[in-house]
């Protein structure tokens, strides 16, 4: 048998530790933290396992779970038609696996969402990045760092909610139509509950992240984990949301490969 050479390199540096596996990924259970509407909007439920069997009497050699779980929840993917702009597009089980897997470009806003947690990305910060990283890669997943992950540990941090909303740092709507109608992006990721500022209800477009995003066959990946170890260029990305027929999301296993080796 033959390995060809591209992935026997991969192999090798995977068994060597020179190619490095980060796992991107929040782990999920009840406690994960997870976006709260406001009224008069309607929140999916939290992930939950229910035990069927557990070495007992309905299952006396295995233990087996049902989930019960949003499609929404924890690191997961949005899907196209997750919204009205996208409902023509595909659903979750429809993404095609090249899509998923592409070359990460990580853009760290970290000291600004520090100062601001309102702080919104803006094309301007895409053209300096690019000025210093090159042009987006075709295909590439723009991931934002902003720091947010970690107050992924406690709901109340995380969602950071006063009587004015949520405060989580985001993408202006100019940035958002100009990544989804003139940028090579498979998709955007982020730290943050949602792949909008937390305050998008009242930008406009409202959710201008989702309505350009998800209206130009663009997917988001969410609550995102360990960005900070991730180069600004060179890291593949690989998302990985179940595929279920007709789902507008999924949560995914969201991992990147990393050349640790010094240039
Ligand atoms: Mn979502």
């Amino acid at each position: 048998m033959t390995t060809s050479p591209i992935l026997a390199q991969l192999i090798g540096g995977l068994a060597t530790g020179d190619v490095e596996i980060v796992d991107l990924t929040t782990r999920l259970g009840p406690h994960t933290p997870t976006l709260r509407l406001p009224e008069p909007f309607v929140d999916l439920i939290d992930f939950r396992l229910e035990q069927v069997s557990s070495y007992d009497a309905p299952g006396p050699y295995w233990r087996h779970h049902n989930i019960h779980t949003g499609e929404h929840v924890g690191t997961h993917l949005d899907a196209p038609i997750h919204w009205v702009t996208g409902q023509s597009g595909l659903d979750v089980s429809q993404i095609p696996p090249s899509r998923l897997v592409g070359p990460a470009a990580v853009i760290d806003v970290s000291a600004e969402a520090a100062e601001d947690p309102d702080f919104l990305l803006e094309i301007d910060h895409i053209r300096a990045w690019e000025a210093e990283h090159g042009p987006l890669p075709n295909g590439c997943w723009l991931l934002l760092r902003t720091g947010w992950d970690q107050y992924g540990h406690d709901q109340e941090l995380f969602l950071n909610t006063d009587e004015n909303g949520s405060h989580t740092p985001g993408i202006s709507a100019d940035c958002a139509r100009r990544l989804a109608e003139d940028s090579p992006i498979s998709g955007l990721g982020v730290e943050t509950v949602g792949i909008d500022a937390g305050n998008a209800l009242h930008l406009d477009p409202p959710f201008p992240v989702h309505h350009h995003l998800l209206g130009n066959d663009r997917y988001g990946v969410t609550s995102l984990r360990n960005l900070a170890h991730l180069p600004p260029t060179g890291a593949v990305v690989v998302v990985s949301p179940l595929p279920i027929i007709g789902g507008t999301g999924s949560p995914a296993r969201v991992i990147a490969f990393v050349d640790r080796r010094t240039p």
